[in-house]
């Protein structure tokens, strides 16, 4: 029997959940969940400046909608700064720290000449060996890294990665004014959590030396690293705003469903053979770091909206119609969802869903349907609304008016005398009843689109179309 797995997010509170972070909080959570583990959310909020509530909010907000549900926290590093200070106090007391006095400007002027002589940019160690406190300075602590020899980072997705001793400086673990720097409080954290694997982006690997020889110095035992490649833009260079919306809310408001989005984040660096569509059950029983890639995965827009096709058209319309009413609200295609009809809605987004990439789309269509006056297309109007479609319009309405049902079946009854009649094709009478129900010429089934507005609505809409005509 092994030790219960314990993972957990670190977010620092300085923007809003990217698709990076989300992408790294899927996998602690697809890990955790596969193991029957524990899921801690940690939020790295030292940096006091840069961090705010907002940001708590945003990130547990889009950690939410995810479907990331943690099992402990959200614990906040500003509110365990003892916890901090009496690590570095033991370690200082054991001899793995010391107090450094050297002053910002000396530092400076130092890095300026090592700089000048290509040397590289360590601490040049003045402190290290220092006996005597120097009056009137407040003193940093600083890490005592050891100077030969290699740190070996055994990464279950890098493999094995080595670092020379000599290239770790001696890192500043508290501040002048005692706060905490943050190689020492993430394995302060990881230790006091009981954290058994670090599952993070891999722009942290060059810090896991160091943390290593944290974790030696405390005399705690290592948890298992698995560093994940970055997330990369169609240029190849990291993925940043310029690539298109980068934090994942953005896609709530675009209307992605937050499965499609998961499905999507999780193909980003990992695979199950050529399964492209995966319903939550199956990640959480495939997912493995076996599975995850080296190189760094490309960040595909396109392929998240074809996903995001293939997650609505799956959908349950019942589902879909609850989702859509926060659209057709915030676009004012109805005033509150408390009226709603939700029978009639459902059978509405019925005729649309295989034609909506989004639900933002489908509120769009949704808004024919749901308007008291259709709003015309000009092109469609001029082209189809017109003196050879007059008389056509006004037949199809006198028949509909006396028709006794108005189903699939029944309308096709009266759509075929109407052409019969006439002598014209389908098509001649359906665009510009298209037109008239719709507004342009693009729409589900014309029978489809009649039978969910129904014959009050159809009828007010030929009589409209007729008037307009003239
Ligand atoms: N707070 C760090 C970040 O947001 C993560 C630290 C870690 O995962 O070890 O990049």
């Amino acid at each position: 029997m092994t030790d219960k797995i314990r993972v957990r997010f670190a977010p620092s509170p300085t923007g809003h959940l990217h698709i990076g972070g989300a992408r790294t909080a899927l996998f602690n959570w697809l890990y955790a969940r596969h193991n029957n583990g524990t899921y801690i959310l940690r939020i790295e909020d030292t940096d006091t400046t840069r961090s705010t509530d907002e940001y708590i909010e945003a990130i547990t907000e889009g950690m939410k909608w995810l479907g990331l549900d943690w099992d402990e926290g959200p614990f906040r590093q500003t509110d365990r700064f003892d916890i901090y200070r009496s690590y570095a106090d033991k370690l200082v007391k054991e001899g793995n720290a010391y107090y450094c006095y050297c002053s910002p400007e000396e530092l400076e002027a130092r890095r300026k000449e090592s700089m000048a002589q290509g040397r590289p940019l360590k601490y040049n160690g003045r402190c290290r060996d220092l006996k005597e406190p120097v009056p009137g300075v407040k003193p940093v602590v600083r890490f005592r890294m050891p100077r030969e020899g290699r740190t070996i980072v055994d990464d279950l997705i890098k493999g094995t990665v080595s670092f020379e001793n000599e290239q770790l400086d001696d890192l500043i673990i508290l501040r002048s004014d005692g706060t905490p720097t943050y190689n020492l409080t993430v394995v302060v954290d990881d230790v006091d959590m009981k954290i058994t694997h670090i599952i993070r982006g891999d722009d942290h690997l060059n810090n896991t030396p160091k943390q290593i020889q944290l974790y030696n110095a405390f005399g705690y035992p290592l948890p298992k690293f698995a560093h994940l490649p970055m997330i990369l833009g169609s240029d190849k260079a990291r993925l940043s705003k310029r690539h298109g919306a980068t934090s994942v809310m953005a896609y709530y408001d675009m209307g992605y469903l937050p499965d499609a989005l998961v499905n999507y984040l999780v193909r980003l660096g990992w695979s199950y053979g050529d399964q492209e569509v995966f319903t939550q059950d199956e990640l959480v029983k495939y997912f493995s770091f076996e599975n995850v890639g080296k190189a760094a995965a490309v960040f595909n827009p396109e392929k998240l909206l074809w996903l995001n096709s293939q997650y609505i058209i799956n959908s349950s319309t019942d589902k879909l119609a609850e989702l859509v009413l926060p659209f057709l609200e915030k676009d004012g295609i109805i005033e509150t969802r408390q009226h709603m009809d939700m029978t009639w809605l459902s059978k509405a987004v019925g005729t649309l869903k295989e034609r909506s990439k989004t639900l933002l789309e489908l509120a769009n269509s949704l808004r024919y349907y749901i308007a008291e006056e259709v709003e015309y297309n000009e092109k469609a109007k001029d082209k189809f609304l017109n003196e050879k479609s007059r008389d056509l319009l006004a037949a199809l309405k006198e028949d509909l008016a006396s028709a006794p049902e108005f189903s699939h079946h029944g309308l096709e009854q009266v759509f075929k005398s109407v052409v019969e009649k006439h002598g014209v094709k389908l098509k001649d009478l359906a665009q510009p009843v298209r037109v008239a129900m719709t507004g342009g010429t693009e729409s589900p089934g014309i029978f489809e689109v009649l039978e969910v507005l129904g014959k009050e609505k159809t009828i007010k809409r030929l009589e409209k179309a007729i008037k307009v005509i003239g």
